[in-house]
């Protein structure tokens, strides 16, 4: 039996010829490719600008340096989240403040960041966990007479949609992830938009060292002008190679998110009826690309979350425990966060559990984690013929 792993990336010939030219180019950090990608992906998510770095978490990094946020301030962040998003501030030496989630979509809410806000808030970084589109509607119209800045870790969202646009169109700044546990790959790699020109050119000049001649522009000159470097900056580039691959993988997007959908659909179907399985679904605002599709395991199910995913390991299917709890890791346990209390998180953090969904994911595989589900819950599998009775010879 093959094991049906929780995750897996979909790249065909396109993306290694596209590697091979880069290379063939003898261009390989950053420059024209990644500028296209830049370009290409702005028009895709219908942002202004968009800056391409080295992962996600260096976007989140140049966001909160842009936005102004240091020593003193408070960055109020979901705990319930890849501890990234409370990373960023810590950075930036300000102070991550936890929110508590909605249990519908493990998304914050205006009435969650407004329990955890302080005097020292200066900004909020919202997340559209596993891909569900955060209401950034409301949040916004609560946080802007404030002046407090709204950051979307949207790490997981590109293709997920929010009031018939992309996700993180709303917000000020946005941070992508093209890791490959995310939709759209390219190994590590990152991006930040953002509609404020000015913030967009020091993210830009940040991310190369605060150079005031950019790589590019050095390349290009036979005498390249003298550069100065004009704060501390950092080294959080994107290669030519990672951006060339993005930019197939870019063209794949649309595909990858109705198949992950198809994927889910099926899920549904199959376990809606299933007693103690409460399953993820789009909220009202907008439709999910199900870059992680969970479901928590309540109290009347037979088996308890771990049971549940120990059936499923004996089945050779690597489901993952759900989001994990930022407040929880060592990391963060003995810092003052705030002191929103987190139930919430809590609960989904422990019962919940992220099932198998990926582009080559085979309508057989599928049926394999449906039946291991239905075997744990006590059903018989589906396509198992019902036991004949009185039947003779
Ligand atoms: C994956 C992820 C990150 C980190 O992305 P990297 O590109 O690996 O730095 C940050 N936030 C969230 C919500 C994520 O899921």
């Amino acid at each position: 039996m093959n094991r049906i792993n929780v995750m897996k990336p979909w790249f065909g010939q396109e993306e290694a010829d596209a590697l091979a030219g880069v290379i063939e180019s003898g261009w390989v950090a950053q420059g024209p490719r990644v500028a296209e990608f830049e370009q290409r992906f702005a028009e895709a998510m219908q942002a202004k600008h968009a800056v391409a770095t080295s992962n996600c978490t260096t976007a989140l990094h140049l966001a909160l340096v842009v936005a102004g946020i240091g020593p003193g301030h408070d960055v109020v962040v979901p705990s319930f989240s890849f501890v990234a998003t409370a990373n960023a501030p810590t950075y930036v030496g300000a102070r991550p403040v936890f929110a508590d989630v909605d249990p519908l979509t493990g998304n914050v809410t205006a009435t969650t960041l407004l329990a955890a806000l302080t005097p020292e808030t200066r900004a909020v970084i919202v997340v559209d966990q596993g891909g569900v589109p955060v209401d950034l509607a409301p949040i916004r119209e609560a946080l802007d007479p404030w002046g407090i800045i709204v950051i979307e870790d949207a790490a997981c969202g590109a293709g997920s949609t929010y009031r018939g646009r992309p996700v993180g169109a709303g917000a000020q700044l946005t941070a992508w992830s093209f890791h490959p546990r995310k939709l759209l790959t390219t190994g590590e790699g990152g991006m930040l938009t953002t509609s404020d020109p000015d913030w967009a050119d020091r993210a830009r000049r940040l991310r190369e060292h605060s150079m005031s001649v950019s790589a590019n522009l050095r390349h290009a000159s036979v005498l390249a002008p003298p550069e100065e470097y004009t704060e501390v900056g950092f080294n959080y580039r994107m290669t030519d190679m990672q951006a060339a691959v993005g930019l197939v993988q870019l063209g794949r997007l649309p595909e990858i998110v109705e198949r992950r959908r198809e994927i889910v659909a099926a899920y549904t179907a199959a376990l809606s009826g299933i007693t103690g399985l409460r399953l993820l679904g789009d909220p009202a605002w907008g439709t999910s690309n199900f870059q992680s599709f969970w479901i928590e395991v309540l109290p009347d199910f037979p088996l308890g979350r771990e049971g549940l995913l120990a059936h499923l390991a004996k089945d050779e299917i690597s489901a993952r425990r759900g989001i994990m709890a930022s407040h929880r890791q060592p990391a963060y346990a003995n810092r003052d966060t705030g002191l929103a209390p987190l139930p919430v998180t809590e609960q989904l953090t422990d019962h919940t559990i992220i099932l198998p969904v990926f582009h080559q994911l085979t309508d057989a595989e599928l049926d394999r984690v449906v039946d291991s589900i239905r075997g744990a819950a006590g059903l018989p599998a589906r396509g198992a013929a019902m036991p004949v009775t009185g039947a003779s010879e």
